[in-house]
């Protein structure tokens, strides 16, 4: 307690009855013992905890502010660090690198030479499923620092509806700066399935369109740039809420969607172009599904259905590749939080030593293709495979190596019955 204050109630031994709090004009009854400072002020613990959490606050967010840009990193150094979790889609790590280069190196700019005008530089990439679109804007925000969040637009409906409104994906992002606004207006979202809003060909409907209009305005509105109020509860908005005023000027948007059936919108465009009469086609049938999403243009996805308005905050597009049988191979082994690696981790807790063989891998890597998720797929082929051995390993004798054949992955034999020989050094 510093001194000269004094708590009131045992002022001179005797009960001081009427003190109360000079800041929220509480009774020293209510609200417990008051601390006393100079001249009949009184403050209670209540006041007393809301200003620390204040002055926590204000301290956090001039430290983070400062924290957060002293050094961006150079396009070259953020596609080294994607490297090292996303297998490929060298394109788009490239594209991706620049923007946010720029995006934050604007930032520090305009933080010095206050009146140059940032131009928001919002992402949006075009994939099919498991190809790394979220992994991509994920590794992005983490090698940047900076806070970042998953948001899917199928979510979203107007106001009123069951769904959510398009701040809850604000509060997503401010739960990820534990609630530190500057640094959440700085951060990453990456909203997922932007391809099923707003498709304006096929919302043919006559009840009224829930996730039309309003939600699409109030989308473009937050790309751009604007104020919003977030409800710091979630869910929907109610008059007697507070809200936290979150300014989406510089936070950068990272859209995603399959578009799928995009590409025959492309290769008609191509193939008309390069061929001009009657044969259009022939060429873009020759293409592959990932040389044709390469050429992906704005215009394309307008063809498609996006609104015009939406593809024109999109400054940047770019299109990730369908990862095939040998890529899914690498997926499995190479990334730092690889698949293999996992299970090599797992089995050296066990004392144990785990090899799968590249037909192993191969046999895995082509079943996960077949599924067409990409290397979504690989998880749950990958658990099947192992379910048995992950059973009766920790049974086993410490100190073996266990060796994962391709006639295990295809069940053609186990790895724990008398044919085959658990210890197998590799
Ligand atoms: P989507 O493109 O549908 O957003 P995700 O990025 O969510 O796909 O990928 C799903 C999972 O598949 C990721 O968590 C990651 O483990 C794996 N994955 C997908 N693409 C790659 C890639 N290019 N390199 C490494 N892992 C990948």
């Amino acid at each position: 307690m510093p001194s000269g204050k004094e708590i009131s109630g045992r002022r001179g031994g005797t009960t001081k009855k009427n003190a109360f709090c000079s800041f929220c004009r509480k009774s020293y009854r209510d609200v417990g013992p008051l601390v006393e400072g100079p001249g009949d002020v009184y403050i209670c613990g209540e006041c007393i905890e809301l200003c620390q959490s204040i002055l926590e606050q204000e301290r956090k967010r001039r430290g983070s502010s400062k924290r957060l840009f002293t050094k961006i990193p150079s396009p070259r150094e953020i596609v080294t660090q994607l490297d090292e979790y996303v297998i490929g889609q060298d394109a788009a790590k490239r594209v991706l690198a620049v923007a946010v280069h720029s995006h934050y190196k604007r930032l520090v700019v305009a933080e010095e030479e206050a009146d140059i005008e940032i131009d928001k530089s919002n992402i949006l990439l075009v994939g099919p499923t498991g190809c790394g679109k979220t992994l991509l804007a994920r590794t992005l925000a983490k090698s940047l620092n900076v806070p970042f969040a998953i948001g899917d637009a199928t979510t979203l409906t107007e106001a009123g509806y069951v769904g959510e409104d398009v701040e809850n994906l604000l509060l997503k992002l401010l739960h990820a700066a534990d609630f530190d606004v500057e640094a959440a207006q700085r951060g990453i979202l990456y909203i997922d399935e932007i391809d099923k809003i707003g498709k304006t060909s096929q919302n043919v409907s006559i009840t009224r369109d829930v996730s039309g209009e309003g939600v699409q305005q109030a989308l473009l509105k937050m790309l751009e740039g604007t104020t919003a109020n977030v409800p710091p509860q979630g869910g929907r908005k109610h008059p007697e809420q507070q809200y936290i005023q979150l300014d989406t000027t510089n936070i950068l948007f990272i859209v995603g969607g399959t578009f799928s059936g995009v590409e025959d919108v492309i290769s008609k465009r191509l193939g008309s172009r390069s061929i001009g009469f009657g044969q259009s086609g022939d060429t873009a049938t020759e293409m592959s599904l990932g040389e044709t999403l390469a050429e992906v243009t704005s215009d394309d996805l307008i063809e498609y259905g996006m609104i015009p308005e939406l593809v024109g905050r999109l400054p940047v597009i770019t299109a990730l590749q369908p990862l095939e049988a040998e890529s899914l191979v690498r997926v499995l082994q190479e990334p730092k939080n690889a698949l293999v690696r996992q299970y090599q981790h797992l089995f050296s807790m066990e004392d144990a030593d785990l090899k799968f063989t590249d037909k192993a891998l191969h046999a895995i890597a082509e079943r996960a293709a077949k599924r067409e998720t990409g290397a979504r797929g690989l998880r749950s082929i990958i658990e099947g495979v192992m379910m048995d051995i992950m059973f009766e390993l920790p049974d086993q004798p410490r100190g073996n190596h266990y060796v994962v054949t391709d006639d295990i992955v295809e069940g053609r034999s186990k790895m724990f019955n008398d044919e085959t020989p658990k210890t197998k050094s590799a």
